[in-house]
């Protein structure tokens, strides 16, 4: 790609094809897990020999990891955009943050939501109201309008959509979306963990009261995600894992606890500083780049990947055209079993993509009888930073052999 500085590991990294050669790997799934930045990799190489024990220890390094701990959480506050008063919890994943959020949200919470959320937002939540997946972004924001005006009054209301989804790349309109759920006095979280990576996100500006993603779908290694938002339903929520570094005071009776606010509430047990710090140093360098021409870079090579593969009789592509969409493209091949075709492009063409229904299976098996597919799954490319021409055009050629057009 052009336009930017920023680079992946692995991508000089050659896999073996079944006619026994050897070719530099294509990897089209980072909408699964996207490689490491370099920039990441430097962070981390630079910790590793530094890290100890954070928050409690005296020593020199565990008052260095402390400090390097707390600063990337300040990083990740401002890659998003939070208010002063939000809260960035760290946690796992995106699972893991949208779990805690459904543990911390007041028990008699109605949380509305669609049916096109991928399993990680579809399933922690309890009182669910689940709409169709809307067929565009206006649809989205009169069904939350509709579905809203239908809710009675003294209970809290959680809007929980994607910001972008992981089967079709489609952007959801989460400013609309926000202030159609603040008009009625309902809160929205978004599960940013397909946009973050590829859209700047102020949470501040599009008044969102909570943000989910994934360090390993934002260039930074696994283990490591993010919930940040409004403090309130957090600090007035149990704990989400019961343990040292939660607590401001136990006493010496079983029960007597004074638990922490803010995030060290939520955020019992050693943490994972590398994690943390990783996905900093990830967020700086995304934040530092020229994310309008990134963004160029890769709406070329979506139409690129989409275009090439549209004109493929045999495939059919899933999605509903909405005028705004990511990298991601899912697709059919008529008359040939998913799995034969990630399989072959990866055993004759060294190319890495994801087949199945990509835990949303509501959603993609509707897209499928949409599309009019015979294959119950779905290929899955999708591409970010340090992907080529060449991979698109790989993908495309290994596609139409496949299809045998
Ligand atoms: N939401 C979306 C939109 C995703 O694409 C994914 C990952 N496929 C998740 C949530 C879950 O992310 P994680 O596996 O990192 O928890």
């Amino acid at each position: 790609m052009s336009g930017n500085t920023l680079g992946v590991l692995g991508s000089d990294v050659k896999v073996g094809l079944a006619d026994g050669t050897k070719i530099a790997y294509a990897n089209l799934d980072y909408a699964a897990s996207a490689p490491c930045l370099r920039e990441v990799a430097d962070v981390v190489g630079e910790l590793l020999p530094l890290y100890a024990s954070v928050h409690r220890g005296a020593g020199a390094l565990s008052q260095l990891c402390t400090e390097k701990y707390e600063l990337a959480r300040a990083s990740v506050t401002a890659f998003l955009g939070c208010r002063a008063d939000d809260v960035v919890v760290f946690t796992r994943n995106t699972t893991d943050a949208l779990n805690l959020l459904a543990h911390a949200v007041p028990p008699d919470t109605v949380v509305v939501t669609f049916e096109g959320e991928h399993h990680a937002n579809l399933l922690p939540w309890n009182e669910v109201v689940r709409l169709p997946a809307p067929s565009s972004p206006e649809s989205a924001v009169s069904a939350v309008e509709t579905a809203l005006a239908a809710q009675t009054a003294g209970h809290p209301i959680l809007l929980a959509v994607t910001g972008a989804s992981n089967v079709t790349g489609e952007v959801w309109p989460l400013a609309d979306l926000a202030a159609t759920a603040h008009r009625f006095g309902a809160r929205i979280a978004v599960d940013a963990a397909q946009l973050a990576p590829h859209r700047r996100i102020d949470v501040a500006a599009l008044g969102l009261d909570y943000v989910a993603f994934s360090g390993h779908k934002l260039y930074a290694p696994f283990g490591v995600g993010v919930l940040a938002g409004r403090a309130d339903w957090l600090d007035r929520a149990r704990p989400y894992l019961a343990g040292g570094g939660a607590t401001a005071h136990v006493g010496d009776r079983p029960g007597d606890v004074d638990w922490a606010t803010g995030a060290a509430r939520h955020e019992a047990g050693s943490p994972n500083v590398i994690g943390a710090v990783a996905l900093a140093a990830a967020c700086d360098a995304l934040a530092a780049a020229d994310l309008e021409a990134l963004q160029a870079d890769e709406d070329a090579l979506t139409t690129r990947l989409h275009d090439g593969l549209a004109e493929i009789p045999a495939v059919r592509i899933l999605g509903r055209g909405w005028p705004d969409r990511l990298g991601i493209v899912s697709f059919t091949v008529d008359g040939i079993e998913t799995r034969t075709v990630s399989t072959r492009l990866a055993e004759e063409f060294g190319i890495g993509v994801r087949d199945g229904l990509f835990c949303a299976h509501p959603f993609t098996r509707r897209l499928l009888d949409q599309a009019g597919a015979t294959a119950p799954t779905a290929v899955r490319a999708s591409i970010g930073i340090g992907t080529t021409s060449e991979h698109i055009d790989r993908l495309i050629a290994g596609v139409r052999a496949i299809a045998g057009s």
